[in-house]
Order: structure tokens, then C-alpha cells, then sequence
């Protein structure tokens, strides 16, 4: 309903010949997304949430025109004794920290001059005066940022490696195939602050020597696709891609390529062949992008959000970054926190922040003063994390050890009524529709995988096909060519862990 209400903004303040006062500007997503629509008013920082059409008239009439807040409209958590608190006291941004997400519903983002004002480019000009590409590389290791897009490899290392391998054309990728069910992140940065994006890329281009980009993008986020348009137009026009770039002699440009909604296209050699025009399947590793990727050359991949923490790290330093989060796992983390939690939105959180802090703070509990089972991260490659481990300092090496992952960042929190033998079906279903049909164990079995599990949930199954189910996940696990299929038996495995007693009772209700 965003749209409309920025038009009856429009419509009003024109109305009221308020125009030469009050700008009305669109952001991207501010995160609290069960509060939405979202309109906040400067300077008071009044915060109305879930405004509709017909309140567009009493906020331009009372703020506007006579400076009194409307209460009624208020989010109510950011109002205390008739006083309003800053955001960062409200319970839901409280414990977060935004980095990757520091413009998002901040800036205008099809305003290149709102991201400069809120030092954009600054870092890329620092790069290319002040640092060698060595130095660059240097920085992102020292930073310790871990790719965001799913397995979490250390960037500055994928960064040298691209840097230090022989070759005059080499590429540099982002890879925004956000394809996890309830995840969306990537598309949010784009949508709200794509110039962070392009920045980063650049820097990325100067460190490893590259003079070409690409953004991989699902054609499913038109507004993604058309704010990063504009972004790389408005770049182009100041002199930030192109030639010649801020005065000096770099050279470095980007293309969008859209993907067509197939998930595996996420993987990043299946990406690259994809961007290459062909069918979108992953190839054998090695060799690696950063040797043989793009065209047979040298290619560095990272995800949005990954590309989205660079600048900072160039401008705060690597210690700074490197201060945040846990031995292993730097910096911060964005969640898209949805399902049966309260607060569903957006967030980003210091790693290290525990899942208790996550649904009961942030996302403000349960609905229905529900009893919280367990939450799913990583989406379809990742597990599920039960009520009993709730206290578990949330980075990449905890969430493996828990035999889940981190994957790009969805959070599924789910109630005492969820059936998790359900939860990993539905997982599964998603993976056997998307599996590219390359490799057998994953073609095949993951299609046995759900057979077994339809079984189970009709009341069909026994002790037997659960022993079947986990031994095949297991041979999956083993035999699969890429990551889709590795990781497909992740929710399954993970829920027998943790809740196998449901199995057997749909097993025992045979009986
Ligand atoms: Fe394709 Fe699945 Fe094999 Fe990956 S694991 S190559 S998605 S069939």
C-alpha cells in the first residue's frame, strides 16, 4: 500500500501548498515490516506505523500544518510517557546494528546525492588516492567478513586469490539470486541503497584488477532491477563507473543480467554459466571462480550483502569491523525474521546475538502467547534450531555445530502447533522442483527423499523408511555434485535430530 500512500502524500501537501516545505521522499525498507506501511516524519522522527489512505489527510492537517503529532498513528513502542523515543530505543532496533543495512529506509535510493551526503563514494575515492590494490585485499582480510551468501568463506581470501591469479580480463560478480523461501535480504539492499552495492563492486574491481562487473539478479525484484538501473546511470553520470574514474585511471563498469527464478542458479558456477547464456547448471569445483570462472577467466563472486559491509570496512578500518561480532565471525548478520514471531521483518544483528535475543526481543515473542518450538535457518540447505538450544550465541561455526547453517539469512521461527516432519517436507518439495536434474543423487533421490516423507505424513510409514530416509540423506549429503543437492536433506536430517519423536508418532499412528 506503499505506493498509494506516497501519492495521497503528494496529492495533500499540494493541496495544502505545503510543496515548497515538505519533501516527500520513498526509502527502501526500514525492517519492521508487520508495521507496514511506514511513514516517518522529520525532524520529530515520529514514527506511524500501518497508516492507511484515509490517514494521509489528519497527518498532513495535524503534523504538518499544525505540528501535533498524531498519537493514535504512532508506532506504539515508540512512544513513552507521551514522549517520543529515538528508534534506537524501540525494543525491535534496540539490539540491532545496521551496517549492510545502514541507508535502507535512510536515503532516497534512486537519489545518488542522498547516498554522497551520507558519505557514499568516500570510500571508493579513499581506495583509489590513498591504497593499493594490495592494500585493499589486506584490509577485507584483516576485516574478517565472511561471505553473507551461505557457506561464510573468508571474502578478503576470495579476494586474493582473484587478485593474485594471472590474467588481463577478470570479473567481478554479485550475485543477487536471492532464492531461499522467506528470505530477503539481498533484495531489500538493492531496493533501499543499490549505490553501497556498486560501490563495493568497484572497490572490489580496483583491488583485483578487473575493469567489468555484472549483478546477477532475479527478474522476480523488478524494483530491485530498476533501482539498480537508475543507480548505474546516476554513477555513470558523476564519473563513478566508466573511464577515468574519480580523475584517475581506473576503468570499471557494470551490467545487470536477470536469472529467470531458478534457484540453483544461486550456486555460483551455475550462475556463472547462466550469465554466460546457457542452461544454468553448476560445474565441477575446482577449478574455482577465482581461477577459471567467467569465460574461462578469473572471477570474484560475492553476495549483496557481503558487497554492502565493504565501504564501511574501508572507511572504519578493518579493526573496527573486526571489534563486532565473535572470534570467528565478524561484523553483523541480516535476518529476514518471518513466520510465527510478532515483529517479522527485517534485521540486522552483531553476530553472536542469541535466537532468544532474535525472536523474543526483536521479534517481540510468539503471536497468541504461543509456546516458540524452534526456528529454521538457511532455508532449504539449512536446520532447525530447537527451544532448548534458544541461548546459542548465533555465528556461522554454532550454527554448523548445531547441523544447520547460516545460509543467506532467513529465519522461519515457528509455534508449539508447527509439525516439523512438515516443515521439512515442505523444504524438500522445494528442493526436488528445483533441482537442475544433473546429478543423480540429488535428481533422483531427493525425489525418493520425499516420497518416503509423503508416506510418513499419510500415515503409510514405519520404523523402516525412517531408517531408508536418513540413510539416503546421508548418501545424498555425500554424492551430490553442488551445494543444492548436499545440503537438500539438511531439514530432514536436522529435525530427526532434534525432533524425532514426531516422526515416530506419525510412524506409531500405523500402528
Ligand atoms: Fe543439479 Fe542437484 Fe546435482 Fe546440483 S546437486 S548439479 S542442483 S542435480
Amino acid at each position: 500500500g506503499s505506493d498509494r500512500i506516497y501519492d495521497a502524500f503528494l496529492k495533500e501537501i499540494e493541496a495544502q501548498n505545503l510543496k515548497d516545505e515538505v519533501q516527500v521522499i520513498r526509502t527502501g525498507c526500514f525492517g519492521l515490516c508487520a508495521e507496514g506501511p511506514i511513514v516517518i516524519v522529520y525532524p520529530e522522527g515520529a514514527f506511524y506505523s500501518k497508516v492507511a489512505d484515509s490517514d494521509v489527510k489528519e497527518i498532513v492537517e495535524e503534523h504538518l500544518l499544525k505540528g501535533r503529532i498524531v498519537k493514535r498513528l504512532l508506532y506504539k513502542e515508540s512512544i513513552e510517557e507521551g514522549q517520543i523515543k529515538s528508534l534506537n530505543e524501540v525494543k525491535f532496533y534496540k539490539k540491532q546494528m545496521r551496517i549492510a543495512l545502514r541507508n535502507c529506509g535512510v536515503i532516497n535510493p534512486e537519489n545518488i546525492e542522498e547516498y554522497i551526503a551520507y558519505d557514499g563514494y568516500k570510500a571508493l575515492a579513499k581506495v583509489l588516492t590513498e591504497m593499493t590494490p594490495e592494500q585493499v585485499v589486506d584490509w577485507v582480510k584483516r576485516s574478517g567478513l565472511r561471505g553473507r551468501g551461505g557457506g561464510g568463506f573468508p571474502t578478503g581470501l576470495k579476494w586474493e586469490f582473484a587478485a593474485k591469479a594471472p590474467g588481463d580480463v577478470k570479473y567481478v560478480v554479485c550475485n543477487a539470486d536471492e532464492g531461499d523461501p522467506g528470505a530477503y535480504m539481498d533484495r531489500s539492499i538493492l531496493e533501499g541503497d543499490p549505490h553501497s552495492v556498486i560501490e563495493a563492486m568497484a572497490i572490489a574491481g580496483y583491488a583485483i584488477g578487473s575493469k567489468q562487473g555484472y549483478v546477477y539478479v532475479r527478474a522476480e525484484y523488478p524494483l530491485a532491477v530498476k533501482r539498480l538501473e537508475i543507480a548505474i546511470e546516476q554513477a555513470r553520470q558523476y564519473g563513478l563507473l566508466g573511464k577515468n574514474i574519480l580523475g584517475t585511471n581506473f576503468e570499471f563498469d557494470i551490467e545487470i543480467r536477470l536469472g529467470a527464478g531458478a534457484f540453483v542458479c544461486g550456486e555460483e558456477t551455475a550462475l556463472m554459466t547462466s550469465i554466460e547464456g546457457h542452461r544454468g547448471e553448476p560445474r565441477p569445483r575446482p577449478p574455482f571462480p577465482a581461477v577459471k570462472g567467467l569465460w574461462g577467466k578469473p572471477t570474484l563472486l560475492n553476495n549483496v550483502e557481503t558487497y554492502a559491509n565493504i565501504p564501511v570496512i574501508i572507511l572504519k578500518g578493518p579493526e573496527w569491523f573486526a571489534s563486532i561480532g565473535t572470534e570467528k565471525s565478524k561484523g553483523t548478520k541480516v535476518f529476514a525474521l518471518v513466520g510465527k514471531v510478532n515483529n517479522t521483518g527485517l534485521i540486522e544483528v552483531p553476530m553472536g546475538t542469541t535466537v532468544r535475543e532474535i525472536v523474543e526481543d526483536i521479534g517481540g515473542g510468539i503471536p497468541g502467547g504461543k509456546k516458540f518450538k524452534a526456528v529454521q535457518t538457511g532455508g532449504p540447505s539449512g536446520g532447525c534450531i530447537p527451544a532448548s538450544l534458544m541461548d546459542t550465541p548465533i555465528d556461522f561455526d554454532s550454527l554448523t555445530a548445531l547441523g544447520t547453517m547460516m545460509g543467506s539469512g532467513g529465519m522461519i521461527v515457528m509455534d508449539e502447533d508447527t509439525c516439523m516432519v512438515d516443515i521439512a517436507k515442505f523444504f524438500l518439495e522445494f528442493t526436488v522442483d528445483e533441482s537442475c536434474g544433473k546429478c543423480p543423487p540429488c535428481r533422483i533421490g531427493t525425489r525418493r527423499m520425499l516420497e518416503i516423507l509423503q508416506k510418513i505424513t499419510s500415515g503409510n510409514g514405519t520404523e523402516e523408511d525412517l531408517e531408508k530416509l536418513e540413510e539416503l540423506a546421508y548418501s545424498i549429503k555425500d554424492s551430490a555434485l553442488c551445494g543444492l543437492g548436499q545440503t537438500a536433506p539438511n531439514p530432514v536430517l536436522s529435525t530427526l535430530r532434534y525432533f524425532r519423536d514426531e516422526y515416530e508418532a506419525h510412524v506409531k499412528e500405523k500402528r
